[in-house]
């Protein structure tokens, strides 16, 4: 039977079946062996060269990027047809995933593999590609996007580069400044957008020794040192007719395209560095001894390594069910389809609300595993010695780029709306459902032959509660609500969670059945504190979002809806945690 295929932002309105979730469990062994190339790659040949990279010496981050593509790291998105394996799109996580621990480079290899190649295998013609992409598959050649300019970031459509036709029609000649360009120093394409005639935004491919291109210095950065960082100058850079990339007047859709892939593999690689820190700080706790004992048997400390355990398996759940979700819309286009990278591309674009979403949350979820891992190493957590601090500085830029987190935010609800609006999703059908039920009295006995049957109800109540808020908000704003930011960012914040604590519920109970013991208890646990963790974000979130939309009686309703669908039994929480903070304490790793 043909798998179910699940709408973007459905999770907020149905259950899905555990069984159809993608989990990392289910890997492989080619997606394991990937992994474990790039595992030690990383090891053997990233890390021995940070020094360098950090000091930026030439040719080595290039060289290293050579070396990834032999290693067959490179062309894990790319079609065959052009050297590439045309892998799914767990694989291609996983390979983000693991190539974190290498710092500064796990942020070149994701430019390069992501934005950079991205565009031109979407996008590029046959003549374009067969110029290109072996070369980028290969590591011959560095790729590089350039969008954000000094005046257009967040707004990048707002930019000023410019294009206009030679006199003889055989070029476009480029005027601008792109700014923050990762790679910048030794990439050798580069993905540009330009206005033609101050008009129509455009992508092209442009070459780094086209007349007119220079590179800026290399900006000096809080974190991710050893990754380059320049603005890329075009003055009347000359690019040849044939090297516009996709549709004149089209840009915008490469350029957003583009990033929900790329928001989705930073959740990706953000997870796999924080899985990484967390096993540094788990290790330093055993080892660092105060009042006569392991710093790790205080329960203070504990309780930060449990939190932070169920933390990393919900982004991690988060990010290969968002995987499995894409994977199974993007398989059933036939290779042979006409236009099969514009299908392909509305199969990842149904899913933005998610990729949004694991930009956001995985990012948050590693900023606050290297503030606690910088506090679990106490004074030594501040010294540059240790590597708790630089984890600490290279994890910032995470919640920056890729669209700002305050932009990915209100990308979430905006778009839930405008769906919603075209008819999409049944938005208000659903808030009044939840309405409904928030005036009548709750029948439903659990179902103990049910896994995480609790979790699931609990579940079912936050969706409840983001329907409830939503429909609150629509009532009080119209039309005017999507520029209501406070409100939509509250809305926001309980979709994040949902889709997190879901993600890691449906996980748990498709692969619990195939644990027992420890092990299990472990998972269970996992979800557990989690599930905690998440409904008290929702409930701070939702609370806040009441008071923006509602007043009297209607506030009153609201808060005690909110109330209401806020309640987890967490008993045993203590225990969960101990046996968590266990798991992670004795593996001196992220346990799962
Ligand atoms: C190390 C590094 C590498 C980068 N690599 C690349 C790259 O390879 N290619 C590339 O094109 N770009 C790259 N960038 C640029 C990056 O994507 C931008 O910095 C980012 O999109 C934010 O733009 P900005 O810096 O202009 O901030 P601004 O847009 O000025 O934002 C400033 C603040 O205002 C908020 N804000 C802005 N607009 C809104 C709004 N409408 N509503 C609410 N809040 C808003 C933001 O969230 C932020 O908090 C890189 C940046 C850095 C620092």
């Amino acid at each position: 039977m043909a798998k179910r295929l699940y709408k973007g932002a459905e999770f907020l309105i149905s259950e899905a079946a555990a069984d159809e979730v993608f989990a990392p469990e289910d890997f492989t062994e080619e997606q394991r062996g990937i992994a474990a190339t790039a595992e030690k790659f990383v090891r053997t040949e990233v890390l021995p060269a940070e020094p360098a990279l950090e000091a930026h010496q030439p040719g080595v981050a290039a060289g290293l990027m050579r070396r990834a593509g032999e290693a067959g790291l490179l062309m894990i998105d790319a079609p065959a047809a052009y050297g590439g394996l045309e892998l799914d799109k767990a694989t291609s996580m996983l390979a983000a995933e693991r190539m974190a621990e290498g710092g500064s480079f796990s942020v070149s290899y994701a430019a390069h593999t992501g934005i950079g190649t991205l565009p031109l295998v979407y996008y590029g013609t046959d003549a374009q590609k067969a110029r290109y992409l072996e070369k980028i598959v290969t590591g011959e050649w560095v790729a590089a996007y350039c969008l954000t300019e000094p005046g257009a970031g967040s707004d990048a459509m707002g930019g000023t580069t410019s294009a206009r036709l030679s006199e003889d029609g055989t070029h476009y000649l480029i005027d601008g400044t792109k700014q923050f360009i990762t790679n910048g120093s030794f990439a050798d394409l580069f993905t540009v957008f330009a206005k033609i005639d101050r008009k129509h935004f455009t992508a092209f491919l442009v070459e780094r020794t086209f007349p007119g291109v220079t590179v800026g210095p290399e900006e000096k950065k809080l974190g991710i040192k050893g990754s380059s960082t320049t603005s890329v100058i075009f003055e009347s850079a000359r690019v040849p007719v044939e090297n516009v990339l996709g549709e004149i007047g089209k840009g915008h859709k490469i350029a957003f395209n583009v990033l929900n892939v790329g928001r989705f593999k930073l959740g990706a690689a953000v997870t796999g560095a924080a899985k990484h820190a967390l096993g540094v700080g788990a290790a330093y706790a055993n080892q660092r001894k105060q009042f006569g004992v392991p710093i790790g048997t205080f329960g203070a400390i504990r309780e930060k390594l449990a939190d932070l355990t169920a933390d990393v398996f919900a982004a991690e759940s988060l990010i290969y069910r968002l995987a499995g979700l894409i994977d199974d819309r993007l398989s059933t286009i036939p290779a042979d389809a006409p236009r099969y990278y514009e299908a392909y591309q509305a199969g990842i674009e149904e899913y933005a609300i998610e990729c949004a979403i694991a930009k956001v949350f995985c990012s948050e979820v590693l900023a606050d595993v290297v503030d606690e891992v910088v506090q679990i190493h106490g004074g030594y957590g501040f010294i540059q010695e240790y590597p708790a601090e630089k984890y600490y500085r290279d994890e910032r830029i995470n919640r920056i780029f890729e669209g700002t987190n305050e932009i990915n935010r209100l990308l979430i609800p905006g778009t839930i709306l405008r769906r919603a609006q075209k008819g999409e999703i049944p938005l208000q059908r659903e808030a009044l459902k939840a309405m409904e039920a928030l005036l009548s009295p709750s029948l439903e006995e659990l179902d103990p032959s049910v896994p995480f049957a609790a979790e699931r109800r609990t579940l079912a109540d936050l969706k409840r509660v983001f329907l409830v808020l939503s429909g609150a908000a629509v009532q009080r704003f119209g039309d005017q609500l999507k520029d209501e930011q406070e409100v939509l960012l509250a809305a926001a914040d309980v979709a994040i969670q949902v889709f997190a604590a879901e993600s890691a519920v449906l996980r748990a109970a498709h692969v619990g059945a195939r644990l027992s013991g420890e092990r299990r208890a472990t998972l269970e646990a996992a979800v557990k504190v989690h599930t905690f963790r998440a409904v008290e974000r929702v409930a701070t979130a939702a609370r806040r979002g009441a008071f923006y939309v509602a007043e009297g009686d209607t506030l009153t309703l609201l808060l005690g809806g909110i109330r209401r669908f806020t309640k987890y039994d967490a008993s045993g929480l203590l225990e969960a945690k101990r046996r968590l903070a266990s798991a992670t304490g004795e593996a001196e790793r992220y346990p799962f």
